[in-house]
C-alpha cells in the first residue's frame, strides 16, 4: 500500500510499504480523510516524539477493512473515526485519570504508523463508529475537537466569563465555538488574518481585533479591567508574553497553542501572586473523543467551514515543504 513516510527532518516521500495485518484486538482501517496538523509539521521539521522513520497522521477516519482475532465490536465495512491515543491503562497516571501523561504513552501517527497511508492498524477500542450522517471529512475533525474538549475540561469556564482568544486558526475557531457553548459572555478574538476574524464572528465572537491593534482596541494595565479568561491558540512566544497584559484579577490563562519546545517567555511572579492568576496547560486529549464526536454529530461545533484545502497523498510532501498562507485553516488528505 502507499504511505507517506518521514525519514528525518524535511525528508518525506510517498512510498510502497507492507500492508498492516491486524493482531488480536486490532482492526485495519482503510483511511478516507486525514487532517494535517501542527504536530505533523513538527515531525516533518525534525521534532518527532517517536523517532524516524514514521508514517504520520493522527486525525483520521475511514472504513474498517479487516478485523483481528478477539474483535467483537466492529465488522468490515463499519465507518469509524480513530482516537490516536495509546494509553497503557495500568501506570500511575492512567489509573488516576491522566492518561494523556501515561508513562508508556504512545500515539498513532506519532510513535506508531499513522493515518497518512491507505490503511492503518489500530486497537479496536480506539475506533469509534460514526453515524451515516457524518462525512469522513467531518469525522477527521473529531481528534482536534477532542483536544478542545480537553482544554475546556481543564479551563472550567464559569457562566458569563469574559474571554479573550489569541489565534483564529483551525483550533482557535473550534475553541471559539466551544467557549460560546460553555457560556462565555464577551468573546474577543485576535488574529492577523481578516478572513479568519470574520469566520470567528460567524461562530460567535462578540468582537474581533487585528493583531497589530490589540492595545489600542482593548487597553492595558490601569485602563483596563482585564479579561476573566485569556486563551493562547497561537503557540507564538511573543504573543503569549503579551497576552498576560490582558488578564484581569483572578483571571485564568489557558495555554492551548503548542509553542516550540525550548521557547521561554517572561512572566512577573509578583503579578501572578498579586492578581490571583491561574495558569493552565492543556495537552492533547484525555478520554474526550466521544464528547467531541457528539459535539460534531449534533452540529454544535461546525467543522466544514474550517476545511480550506484537500490534497492527494502524492501532493503532500511538496505541501509540507513550502511556506503556508496565513489565511489557511485545516488541510486534509483524501483517499
Ligand atoms: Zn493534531
Ligand atoms: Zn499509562
Amino acid at each position: 500500500m502507499k504511505a507517506l513516510v518521514i525519514h528525518g527532518p524535511r525528508r518525506a516521500s510517498v512510498e510502497d510499504v507492507p500492508d498492516p495485518v491486524p493482531g488480536p484486538g486490532e482492526v485495519v482501517v482503510a483511511v478516507k480523510a486525514v487532517g494535517i496538523c501542527g504536530t505533523d509539521f513538527h515531525i516533518f521539521e525534525g521534532d518527532s516524539l517517536g523517532g524516524y522513520p514514521i508514517i504520520p497522521g493522527h486525525e483520521f477516519a475511514g472504513v474498517v477493512d479487516a478485523v483481528g482475532p478477539e474483535v467483537t465490536s466492529l465488522r468490515p465495512g463499519d465507518r469509524v473515526a480513530v482516537d490516536p491515543s495509546l494509553f497503557c491503562g495500568h501506570c500511575e497516571f492512567c489509573l488516576t485519570d491522566r492518561g494523556n501523561h501515561c508513562e508508556n504513552w504512545g500515539g498513532i501517527g506519532t510513535t506508531v504508523p499513522g493515518g497518512l497511508a491507505e490503511r492503518v492498524k489500530v486497537p479496536a477500542a480506539n475506533a469509534f463508529p460514526i453515524p451515516d450522517s457524518m462525512t469522513f471529512e467531518e469525522a477527521a475533525f473529531i481528534e482536534p475537537v477532542a483536544c478542545v474538549v480537553h482544554g475546556m475540561n481543564r479551563l472550567q469556564l464559569r457562566p458569563a466569563d469574559r474571554v479573550l482568544v489569541f489565534g483564529a486558526g483551525a483550533m482557535g475557531q473550534q475553541l471559539v465555538q466551544a467557549l460560546v457553548h460553555a457560556g462565555a459572555s464577551e468573546l474577543v478574538v485576535v488574529d492577523v488574518d481578516p478572513g479568519k476574524l470574520e469566520l470567528a464572528r460567524r461562530f460567535g465572537a462578540t468582537k474581533t481585533v487585528m493583531a497589530g491593534r490589540v492595545e489600542e482596541e482593548l487597553g492595558t494595565g490601569a485602563n483596563s479591567r482585564g479579561f476573566d479568561v485569556v486563551v493562547d491558540a497561537t503557540g507564538v512566544p511573543a504573543v503569549i508574553e503579551r497576552a498576560f497584559r490582558f488578564l484581569g484579577p483572578t483571571g485564568k490563562f489557558l495555554q492551548f497553542g503548542v509553542a516550540p519546545k525550548h521557547a521561554t517567555v517572561s512572566l512577573s511572579p509578583f503579578e501572578l501572586y498579586h492578581k490571583d492568576w491561574m495558569l493552565i496547560g492543556s495537552m492533547a486529549v484525555n478520554h474526550t473523543y466521544l464528547p467531541a464526536l457528539r459535539w460534531i454529530r449534533e452540529g454544535r461545533i461546525q467543522v466544514k467551514p474550517l476545511l480550506s484545502k484537500t490534497l492527494s497523498l502524492e501532493e503532500l510532501p511538496e505541501f509540507l515543504a513550502k511556506p503556508k498562507s496565513p489565511a489557511l485553516l485545516k488541510v486534509q488528505v483524501r483517499f
